[in-house]
């Protein structure tokens, strides 16, 4: 199984009980290795956390959020958000490149930076880029096509310029 399959399964695999969890509650605060596993092992985040990756894993929190959005960090304790119905639902490649992207912004919250720094645009902001560059470093490894790598940085509410604009501080051509 090449990396990408194992994480799938891996996240199939919670997913199946993530399923059950959903019925019994949601919106509360859980352990990220019950539902994210091998993380740890994991290459792209061993190089966010370094050594003290199994102790920021081990103290994640994750929240499962009801109808909108895909997945965030929250800036008040730095727990991660995420959308349950895109878990399930979404494309398995673009929620792990979404899982790195958000584990970065779990560093910059430990470090203090400011995730949601107003003076820049989405597209500009040093805190996304940097995110940004963790997943599309993945993705290259992976073997993503600079295509497939375009779809992923595009979301619906991104225009044109601005996906260009992403994509040109990612050297990715788009
Ligand atoms: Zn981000």
């Amino acid at each position: 199984m090449n990396p990408l399959e194992y994480m799938a399964f891996l996240l199939l695999r919670s997913l199946r009980r993530l399923h059950l969890a959903r019925l019994v509650r949601i919106g509360a605060k859980r352990n990220f290795n019950d539902y994210f596993k091998g993380f740890d092992k994991n290459e792209a985040v061993r190089g966010i956390f370094g050594d003290k990756t199994e102790e920021v894993l081990r103290n994640l929190k994750v929240e499962f959020m009801g109808l909108f959005g895909y997945m965030g960090v929250d800036n008040t304790d730095g727990h991660l958000l995420v959308n349950a119905r895109y878990l399930e639902n979404g494309d398995k490649t673009d929620i792990y490149l979404d899982v790195i992207h958000e584990l970065c912004h779990v560093k910059q919250y430990m470090e203090g930076k400011e995730l949601f720094d107003g003076r820049y645009e989405y597209v500009d902001r040093p805190t996304e880029i940097e995110a940004y560059q963790y997943t599309v470093n993945e993705a290259r490894r992976l073997g993503l096509s600079n295509e497939r790598i375009c779809q992923y940085l595009k979301t619906e509410w991104m225009s044109e310029e601005d996906l260009k604009k992403l994509a040109k501080h990612l050297e990715v051509g788009c």
